[in-house]
């Protein structure tokens, strides 16, 4: 018998796993990779949550786990007919299987208990009492524990257990990778708005010696992409190294209306599991560390008060809630803006992207 079961590996798990074990609780983290994995990510330690809790509770980053260039200027909005808008913005920069390892490894020291290779299949509580079904190798096996956090992304499994008759609609953005290096400004992460609305959109920068194309745009974009991206030495031609990609849940409205509220009873959703990425940028390395904390102080709010801690987690999750349904709403201003004119869709852009990258 656990006190808590973590499920999933990435930033939100780590936090959310590190603080009930240095709470004392009994804590087994369960990933269904083996270790270091990576992760369809931009690895940009973007924003407020992001930096603060990353060196509060895991200590500075160590260098070897960022990339070159180690650290962003900021971020270029590039829409057509206007000229290019930098963001001034310090941002880091990792490859997520070694900043999201160094989190785990840190965990670890703290007391977690670590298994890899272990898929969770299913979850259900009843008289106080969770039940994890999960693959460990080709073991079939359940475990019990007092509490559940779901911490297991976009498609998780512990929602769709959770929830079974929510239905999500998922993003599903590809990452391309390509050797070598664009004439583009290396420390910036460059965003295109190709056909002057928020969506369609692809993003571009460079990692080590090689630079990436991303977004959930890249299929449909794919002429832009080749012609804008020649003006800066891109061979259309050229195949990429790799290419990647994973799902979204797209929860936004649904958590804004209260149609879904992500815990039920002593099982609790944080970061992607439970749709919290941030609107406009797709920041979600925040969002997971901050639930992660939320939902760990919850449980031991929940022991020492004898009530679920799902109350206790969606009461503090409000004010997330909240930002988010702010950046929401700029969404809609930014549609709005792409309609009528390129000049005000351009001011609006960057004032969105800025006001979201502040936040939070
Ligand atoms: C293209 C793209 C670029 C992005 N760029 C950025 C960025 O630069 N900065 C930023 O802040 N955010 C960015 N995001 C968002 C960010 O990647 C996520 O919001 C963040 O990783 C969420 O963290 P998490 O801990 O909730 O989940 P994840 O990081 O997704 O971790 C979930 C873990 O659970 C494991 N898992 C899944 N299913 C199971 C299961 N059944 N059993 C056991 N384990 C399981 C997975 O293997 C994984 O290790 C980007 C997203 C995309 C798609």
């Amino acid at each position: 018998m656990y006190d808590v079961i973590v499920v999933g590996g990435g930033p939100g798990g780590a936090v959310a796993a590190q603080r009930c074990a240095q709470g004392k609780l009994r804590t087994l983290l369960l990933e269904r990779k083996k270790l270091p994995r990576d992760k369809v990510c931009s690895g940009m330690v973007m924003g407020p949550w992001a930096r603060d809790i990353i060196q509060q509770e895991f200590g500075t980053i160590p260098p070897e786990v960022l990339v070159e260039p180690c650290q962003l200027s900021g971020h270029m909005m590039h829409v057509p007919g206007m000229k290019s808008q930098r963001i001034m913005c310090n941002t880091p920069l990792a490859w997520r299987k070694d900043l999201d390892f160094w989190m785990i490894q840190t965990a670890r020291k703290a007391g977690v208990e670590l298994w890899e290779g272990a898929r969770v299949t299913e979850v259900h509580q009843e008289a106080g009492v969770c039940t994890t079904t999960l693959m460990h190798g080709k073991k079939l096996r359940e475990l019990k524990s007092r509490f559940v956090i779901g911490a297991d992304g976009g498609a998780s499994a512990v929602r769709k257990s959770l929830f079974p008759l929510i239905k999500v609609a998922y993003s599903v953005p590809i990452r391309e990778c390509y050797a070598g290096a664009l004439n583009l400004e290396k420390d910036y992460f460059h965003w295109f708005f190709p056909k002057l609305r928020p969506r369609p959109r692809f993003a571009l920068n460079h990692k080590d010696d090689c630079f990436l194309i991303e977004g959930s745009g890249i299929k449909e974009l794919r002429d832009e992409i080749n012609h804008i991206l020649a003006k800066y030495g891109f061979n259309p031609h050229s195949k990429p190294l790799w290419r990647d990609g994973c799902q979204i849940p797209r929860l936004h409205e649904a958590l804004i209306s209260g149609a879904f509220s992500p815990a039920k009873g002593n099982i609790l959703l944080i970061g992607d599991a439970a749709g919290l990425l941030f609107p406009i940028t797709f920041e979600g390395i925040g969002t997971a560390l901050k639930s992660g904390i939320l939902a760990a102080g919850s449980i031991a709010r929940s022991i020492k008060a004898s009530r679920a801690a799902a109350e206790i987690y969606l009461r503090d999750l409000k004010p997330v809630l909240k930002i988010i349904e702010g950046f929401h709403s700029w969404n809609k201003k930014l549609e709005l803006e792409a309609a009528r004119e390129a000049g005000e869709f351009s001011k609006t852009l960057k004032a969105a992207y800025a006001q979201t990258l502040k936040v939070g």
